[in-house]
């Protein structure tokens, strides 16, 4: 508890659940903006293999949109994967590398569509002045062995949306 009040005061945002791993934040994550069967869910073709497995972990289909040349998410290539069935985003920041972040962002707004930010490959990184990973409505770290910060295992959810907050508290 002591850790997550730090996370929320060094990141800037309102809340903060640890779980054991990134992917299980990316799960946990997904959980609670109700992602289930026969939804979809996209991501990125460069990645790690996490998020499509916590995407196929809550019996959702992972859709894959391709990459530009910054090696992230192509703002182009997502907008035509978009389908009735997409329930979230997930845009990974490559590599310490922030992505289209607000031009994305805007656009998830402007379909109702949920943006999860996965930050484990750049916690600390900025966009202007907020830290990568609370912009979009859901950010995700890894404290893995082998990142930049590591707890041996473990991971963390970022909001400042207090229901979704609430219900990572409960499922996690
Ligand atoms: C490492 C990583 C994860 C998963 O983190 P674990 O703590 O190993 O489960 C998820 N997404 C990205 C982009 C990663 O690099």
């Amino acid at each position: 508890r002591e850790f997550e009040k730090k996370i929320s005061k060094k990141f800037n945002t309102k809340y903060v659940q640890c779980v054991t791993s990134g992917t299980s934040a990316i799960k946990t994550a997904l959980k609670s903006i109700g992602v289930k069967k026969d939804d979809e869910v996209i991501t990125q073709s460069f990645n790690f293999i996490a998020t499509v497995e916590a995407i196929v972990d809550c019996g959702a289909n992972p859709v894959i949109a391709s990459i530009n040349n910054s090696l992230n998410l192509s703002l182009i290539d997502l907008k035509k994967q978009v389908t009735k069935k997409t329930k979230a985003i997930i845009l990974v920041h490559m590599l310490g590398y922030c992505a289209e972040i607000k031009e994305i962002y805007k656009f998830c707004k402007k379909k109702k569509i949920i943006l999860i930010e996965d930050n484990c490959e750049a916690i600390g990184a900025k966009y202007k002045k907020k830290y990568l990973g609370t912009i979009g409505d859901i950010g995700i770290l890894s404290f893995d062995f082998g990142k930049n910060i590591t707890t041996g295992e473990g991971g963390c959810i970022l909001t400042n949306n207090k229901k979704i907050y609430k219900y990572c508290r409960s499922y996690h």
